[in-house]
């Protein structure tokens, strides 16, 4: 089909909720995309953060195919090992807690909050959460989104939620109560512009959440699966969170969600309290597995920590000869370019010299190469972009 066919189609019999680019995507490798008119695209922003290992990673592409000729999917009426052996590299890389798995990030965040409401008393009704956050659509994670755009039309939303301003140490004591059930934050804020927790922020979540018997929850949905460098975010700080979620790369492209919470908060989570048909299934769990095995197998969590202090360095050297950059943040392959004007026609001028990155948050661009991404790679994606800045408006 050509590209207008498809998106003929589209408009026909797909409902029109995204803001689509007129491109069709039909195959992608490792850094690159193809489009339906042969041109080669360096993504440096895979499937919003999901492509973490690269498009169609060889092993996670194996895994499947093996497991696609075995068993697809089982319900949770039973065990199978794929989802176990998934739970364990997991726990084995956090904090040693148990999972329980979904297909998405909203799932893994809905499954954190009832879990900390099933684990606290029944006066704890409250969630606390951060003013340009992100956690998801479901009614219960768009209402923990504390960002009024993702609100408007939804009123009145789920009650109980608390928000305050992100790396707020009084605001958050202030919030605090006897009817706190969690806190839940993103060690990075990714859609609210590449954030990042202080220290200071962590330390007193962990504390007030211990001195109120309230539960501390992470959304690792994008910070998670090596993004930073680590496995996970929050290992870049002192701090231990009770409940950590985490999808998008999870699965190397495969829809999966995981909620991983330390034990005896685990144990709330007793039989018809929540479930997933999906999740666990066998086919997302052998990608999940795949996708662990590759990053260490490959050393990419190593390799993502030094790509991305090579890139946030050629970055702000741009920055000397741009004025429209303000500045240059991140952690790991999780970097974020202030822009001192919005950045969405950079966006689409990149696209049109065939690379891909994102703004958020009307001024920040968003890098998030595949941590398989090279320095070559990452060479031409900044002279590219050096190009259009150069460009002006
Ligand atoms: C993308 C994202 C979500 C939502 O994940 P979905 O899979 O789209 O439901 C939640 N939290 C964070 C931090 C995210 O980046």
């Amino acid at each position: 089909m050509t590209t207008q066919e498809t998106i003929e189609l589209f408009d026909k019999y797909v409902i029109a909720n995204y803001g689509r680019l007129a491109r069709v995507i039909v195959r992608g490798q490792g850094c690159y995309l193809y489009d339906a008119e042969g041109n080669k695209i360096l993504d440096m922003f895979p499937g919003w953060a999901v492509s973490g290992t690269g498009h169609c990673h060889p092993k996670v592409v194996e895994a499947i195919r093996e497991q696609a000729g075995e068993l697809l999917h089982i319900d949770n009426t039973f065990y199978s090992e794929p989802q176990g052996r998934l739970a364990q590299l997991l726990s084995e890389r956090a904090f040693g807690g148990k999972c329980f798995f979904c297909n998405s990030g909203a799932e893994a965040n809905e499954a954190a909050l009832k879990l900390a409401r099933l684990h606290t008393a029944k006066e704890k009704y409250k969630f606390i959460t951060a003013e340009g956050s992100f956690h998801g659509r479901t009614f219960a994670t768009v209402t923990a989104t504390a960002q009024p755009k993702y609100h408007e039309g939804f009123m009145p939303l789920l009650p109980g939620f608390v928000y305050i301003p992100f790396n707020d140490v009084d605001a958050l004591e202030s919030a605090f109560s006897d009817e706190v059930a969690a806190v839940m934050v993103e060690p990075i804020q990714g859609e609210g512009g590449i954030n990042i927790a202080t220290g200071e922020f962590l330390g007193a979540i962990r504390e007030l959440c211990d001195r109120n018997g309230a539960v501390m929850i992470l959304d690792e949905v994008q910070t998670g699966i090596g993004r930073t460098g680590k496995w996970f975010g929050y290992q870049h700080y002192d701090v231990e969170p009770d409940i950590i979620t985490m999808a998008k790369a999870l699965g190397g492209g495969t829809a999966i969600g995981a909620m991983m919470a330390r034990s005896e908060i685990a144990a709330s989570l007793v039989p018809g309290k929540h479930a997933s048909t999906f999740g666990g299934n066998c086919l997302a769990c052998a990608a999940g597995i795949a996708v662990i095995e590759a990053i260490e197998e490959d050393g990419l969590l190593g390799h993502a920590a030094e790509l991305g202090e090579y890139t946030m360095e050629k970055l702000r050297r741009l920055k000397d000869k741009h004025h429209i950059i303000d500045s240059v943040r991140g952690i790991g392959l999780m970097i974020g370019v202030q822009l001192t004007r919005p950045g969405a026609k950079i966006v689409d001028k990149c696209l049109e010299k065939k690379l891909r990155i994102n703004c958020t948050h009307e001024s920040v661009l968003r890098f998030m190469p595949p941590m398989i991404a090279t320095k070559e790679q990452i060479d031409e994606a900044i002279e590219i972009l050096d190009g259009v800045l150069g460009e002006g408006e």
